[in-house]
């Protein structure tokens, strides 16, 4: 059975930033990078972004950046013997490990119709092209980020595009109203409609098309895309081996319940309280996941992940939304609002420091808030430098 240092289960951003960080911390040891795709590994934030103009299947690779890191093998990784530290690929292949990050990601919800399309991998959106190609309409099930960027590239494709939420405005979590709104008058500007606080009963499919069936509609559709949201991947996990709460739950040095075993990226549960969706969280995770698995294998301590809140941003329609930290369930002591020119901004405190940023139309400052909230700037000079 084949030994290796360090063996890591997915290779998405946060495994990839694992690889880089640990052969950097550790010097040359031997790392396993499992790729459970079909294809070598990709900027995922690409696909949403690209479905309208399609794709070569290596466009967005990251192979070349990250190659050099460790072994790779193109397999899934099927059984975890965590006690004897082995690890069984669906192929029969078996290796052994002195440190394992498992870096698997997750998987979009399918709460509809087995038959609708869903986007979270490259293959998602190279089907869900090929599928727009030959239609009329589209229904997107969902009110955030992946919903509305799907829906602006299948509108861009020339389809009528419906978008179905249960909530009461667009990215409800992470927008203040004033964005949400801003967003449906962009996105209705361009003949998307929306449709909210719509509890669909069902989807069905026959030769038609998909018939959406709710309690004030009955409509068809030619294809229907569910944007709902993901699941994390534990089931590597086993039973009472690994605490699996929404997602595999890590303390703060990214390390799993399971001593040696790390966890990062949107299969995990951040200190109980976070699950990752974000590209550069994840890639943050990975990074120190990486530095704390060659750390633990030196005997040195560990260093704690410090968790920089990151900007959520969307871009469409050539309009720019800018979210950090916000979240619609969060009380603030203060906010102060700014409106010029068609740049929205919303600066939001706790105790005089700044706590979240949301923002329309000003990309050029965007590094700077980033860099404002992770030095906690107080609202003296927040006023000083960006609203004098
Ligand atoms: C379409 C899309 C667009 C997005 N756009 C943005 C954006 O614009 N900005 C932003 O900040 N975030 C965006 N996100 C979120 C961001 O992409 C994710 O937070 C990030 O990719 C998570 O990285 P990850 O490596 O943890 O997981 P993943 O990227 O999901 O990678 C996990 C990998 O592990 C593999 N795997 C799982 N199980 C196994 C197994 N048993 N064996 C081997 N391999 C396995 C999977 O196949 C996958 O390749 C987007 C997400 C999606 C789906």
């Amino acid at each position: 059975m084949e030994f290796f240092d360090l063996i890591i289960i997915g290779s998405g951003i946060t495994g990839l930033s694992a690889a880089k960080a640990f052969a950097e911390t550790s010097g040359n040891k031997k790392i396993l990078i499992l790729n459970g795709e079909d294809r070598l590994p990709y900027k995922r934030t690409e696909i949403t972004k690209n479905i309208e103009k399609g794709f070569s299947k290596e466009e967005f690779s990251l192979f070349e950046k990250y190659k050099d890191y460790g072994f790779w093998v193109q397999a899934k990784a099927a059984v975890i013997d965590y006690q004897h530290r082995t690890l069984s690929l669906t192929n029969k292949k078996e290796y052994t490990w002195k440190t394992l990050i498992l870096a698997t990601g997750a998987t979009a919800k399918k709460v509809y119709n087995p038959k609708s399309h869903v986007i979270r991998t490259a293959l998602d959106g190279e089907s869900l092209l090929q599928k727009a190609r030959g239609s009329r309409s589209a229904a997107i099930i969902g009110g955030g980020v992946l919903a509305v960027e799907t829906a602006v590239q299948l509108r861009n494709l020339g389809l009528a595009v419906n978008i179905y939420l249960q909530k009461s405005r667009l990215l409800e979590d992470s927008f203040t109203p004033f964005m949400s709104d801003h967003l449906d008058t962009l996105l209705r500007s361009e003949k998307i409609k929306i449709e909210y606080n719509h509890t669909i009963n069902q989807v069905d499919d026959s030769a038609q098309g998909f018939t959406i069936r709710s309690s004030s509609e009955n409509r068809l559709f030619d294809l229907v895309t569910e944007c709902a949201g993901s699941i994390p991947n534990t089931e590597l996990c086993g039973k009472d081996m690994i605490r699996v709460n929404k997602g595999i739950v890590v303390d703060s040095f990214m390390q799993t319940s399971y001593k040696g075993v790390f966890a990062a990226g949107d299969c995990t549960e951040f200190l109980g309280i976070d699950v990752c969706k974000l590209w550069h969280q994840a890639e943050d995770q990975g990074l120190q996941a990486g530095k704390n698995a060659a750390l633990f294998l030196q005997g040195k301590p560990m260093e704690e992940f410090p968790d920089r809140k990151r900007r959520m941003k969307l871009e469409v329609f050539g309009q720019y939304y800018y979210s950090q930290n916000y979240s619609s369930n969060t009380e603030y002591d203060k906010s102060i609002k700014s409106h010029k020119n068609n740049i929205y901004e919303e600066f939001h405190f706790k105790n005089n420091i700044l706590s979240a940023i949301t923002m329309t139309g000003n990309k050029t400052r965007a590094k700077e808030y980033e860099q404002a909230l992770w030095k906690n700037w107080p609202i003296t000079k927040l006023k000083e430098t960006f609203l004098s």
